[in-house]
């Protein structure tokens, strides 16, 4: 079911990091090729507003709306229908990611860098956040989670949620998203909450949205964060720059790095706990150990038969994206894995602490027996909201940090500006933009 990549001896040594890149499995459908999928759809948002949102979710999530944004009530009435061991389980989740967060809260630091020459770093929130939750073939309350509290940490002052519509809802809530993510929403006291998903909830937040009548019903925002599938992935990166956004959160991966010390059993119960996300999920292992690789295969086989979301499971397992690599050894695997950077990577291998000190790219890593990824989704404290698709090179999970901007707030005296006048004016004519250097000497002319 799941393929093998053989780079043991000299087929890993002869390889550039790029070129070892390319030998890694990676999706078929990647966001490159769904941006012309989304694009249409952006543009059918931005130019029909509400009207075209619920046309869109009618197409794509087989339910129209009774309303683009879910009544207050209704909110309310999903929250007291939580069941209650779902709540403590909600409620326990977002203690642990509230510790967490709470320490990413960034401090303003002053540097006096000379007398009377201050430089301040101000970190303000946006004001205004488009969090979006995933609500396809799964539901995912943890992430709302995972968006909100990182917001409110921040102090965002605007936070509006979207995920689909679900057709399968029944009561009071049909039409809208599912009523376990409507009900963290009030759990976490965020009130806007609309009923859309994919690429149009995208364009919703970067464009707003207004009726027939037009009166606005979305107001666009600043920042769209959260993780969805390929379709959301590309539309964030389509609007990129209209918005700002988190970072390409697609498609989950997991690749793991084990030695022969392994459980095979363990090792194949975390590559399906991921598999079962998505028909695209990529689920890696890399190994030194022909013998780990051999029973991580059987236990798949057996493991994958049995599972509930099994055809799903299946298809990721033995999609292009998802494969076993075979190494020489573990500083062969750090290398491989460090190339793949994955959004999660779990470190199964003697000394796991010490191997993963050692890797740069990763978006989570979790180390050891006792720290599988579903760990990491709902409750160690971590975020959940990590980089796909390689993005982990350049990128980090969701934080705090990201909804904060940091602002230079520069205050010179005039002898301290005086003092550096020349160091300024050395610089702009080196650049051949002496207007730079007037700029300072012009508050000196009376001086001479
Ligand atoms: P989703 O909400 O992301 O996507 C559903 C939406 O996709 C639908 O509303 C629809 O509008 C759109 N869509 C579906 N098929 C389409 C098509 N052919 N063309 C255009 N649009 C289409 O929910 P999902 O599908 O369940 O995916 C959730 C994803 O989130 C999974 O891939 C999962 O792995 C990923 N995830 C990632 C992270 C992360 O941090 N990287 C975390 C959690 C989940």
């Amino acid at each position: 079911m799941i393929a093998r990549v053989d780079l043991r001896g000299a087929a890993l040594s002869s390889l550039d990091a790029r070129a070892l890149r390319e030998a890694l499995p990676r999706a078929e459908l990647d966001v490159e090729a769904a941006l012309e999928t989304v694009r249409p759809i952006c543009e059918q948002v931005h130019a029909g507003g509400v009207d075209a949102i619920l046309d869109l979710d009618e197409r794509f999530d087989g339910i129209r709306p009774p309303s683009l944004r879910v009544p207050a009530e209704v909110l309310d009435k999903a929250l007291a229908a939580l069941e209650p061991t779902l709540r403590a389980a909600l409620e326990e989740s977002i203690r642990r990611a509230r510790l967490v967060h709470a320490d990413q809260a960034r401090v303003d630091s002053v540097t006096q860098v000379v007398p009377g020459g201050t430089v301040t770093e101000r970190w303000v929130p946006v004001d205004r956040v488009g969090l979006y939750v995933p609500g396809g073939q799964a539901v995912y309350p943890s992430s709302v989670v995972m968006n909100v509290v990182p917001a409110q940490i921040a102090g965002v002052g605007s936070l509006a949620v979207a995920s689909p519509p679900q057709s399968s809802n029944t009561g009071d809530f049909v039409g809208y998203p599912d009523p376990t993510i409507l009900a963290a929403c009030a759990l976490l006291g965020v009130d806007e909450v609309y009923a859309v998903g994919g690429a149009q909830a995208v364009a919703m937040f970067a464009y707003g949205a207004s009726d027939a009548s037009g009166a606005t019903v979305c107001e666009p925002v600043t920042l769209v964060t959260g993780p969805g599938n390929v379709y959301v992935a590309a539309a964030k990166r389509l609007l990129l720059g209209i918005i700002g956004i988190d970072a390409e959160a697609g498609p989950t991966e997991i690749a793991i790095l084990a030695d022969e010390t392994a459980d095979a059993e363990l090792v194949a119960a975390d590559l399906i706990s991921q598999a079962e996300h998505d028909e695209l999920a990529a689920s890696v292992l890399v190994t030194d150990s022909e013998e780990l690789a051999a029973a991580v295969e059987a236990a798949l086989e057996r493991r994958a038969a049995r599972t509930k979301h099994t055809i799903r499971v299946k298809t990721a397992l033995g999609g292009r994206q998802s494969g076993i690599v075979l190494v020489s050894g573990v500083d062969e695997g750090v290398r491989v894995v460090d190339a793949y950077a994955a959004e999660h990577l779990e470190i199964q291998t003697r000394d796991a602490a010490a191997v993963a000190a050692r890797i740069r790219n990763a978006g989570a890593i979790f180390v050891g027996d006792y720290a599988p990824v579903s760990l990491g989704d709902y409750a160690a404290g971590s975020n959940h909201v990590l980089p796909t698709g390689g993005c982990a090179c350049h990128s980090g999970g969701l934080s705090v940090q990201t909804f904060l901007r940091g602002i230079h707030v520069v205050d010179y005296s005039r002898e301290a500006l005086a003092d550096v006048a020349d160091t300024v004016v050395t610089l702009a004519t080196a650049e051949d933009l002496p207007a730079h250097g007037e700029a300072v000497t012009a508050r000196f002319a009376s001086d001479s």
